[in-house]
């Protein structure tokens, strides 16, 4: 797979996407093409653009001092990808683990996403007070995840299917 240079609007290079990443990002209007495959087309029934070689962002991203993903709600979901650690279900809510009345912080490694319904019965106790154990463990996204959680959205899962191959 061609990967993407993507550059910030500062022309500052930032990280590298998948092609199909890239792409995502320049119809949605969130990254121009700066330099294209010479031959290569991103073909579909409304859209046909020069397969993007090097990106630049729209809007300028702030890169965390120290390279750390700044913590945020919309972040955990994304990072969770709104799936609900307790269940599996979709999630829209975001729960702390250990929680903020017994001292736990808003943190990569102390929240996770969680279904209303599971928020709710869990309420004001950790997993082993309530019996609800973690399908899987919190993690602090690395560096290079903290500039797609900065573009946000669950649109990853989102690709039109056409986009999955790349035209000859
Ligand atoms: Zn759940």
């Amino acid at each position: 797979m061609r990967d993407t240079l993507v550059l910030n609007a500062s022309f500052e290079p930032l990280s590298t996407v998948t092609l199909n990443r890239a792409v995502v990002l320049v119809l949605q209007d969130k990254a121009v093409v700066e330099q294209a495959h010479p031959e290569l087309r991103m073909r579909g029934a409304a859209v046909d653009i020069p397969a993007p070689r090097v990106i630049r962002l729209c809007q300028y991203v702030r890169v965390p001092f120290r390279r750390r993903a700044p913590w945020s709600r919309r972040g955990v979901l994304v990072r969770d990808r709104n799936r609900c650690a307790y269940c599996g279900r979709r999630a829209t809510t975001v729960d702390h683990v250990v929680p903020r009345s017994h001292g736990g912080q808003d943190t990569w490694l102390n929240t996770v996403a969680s279904c209303a319904e599971d928020n709710h019965r869990k309420a004001n106790r950790t997993p082993e007070q309530a019996g609800m154990p973690l399908l899987r463990q919190p993690f602090e996204p690395t560096p290079a995840d903290a500039m797609l959680l900065a573009l946000g959205r669950e649109d990853l899962d989102a690709l039109p299917e056409w986009l999955a191959q790349p035209a000859a």
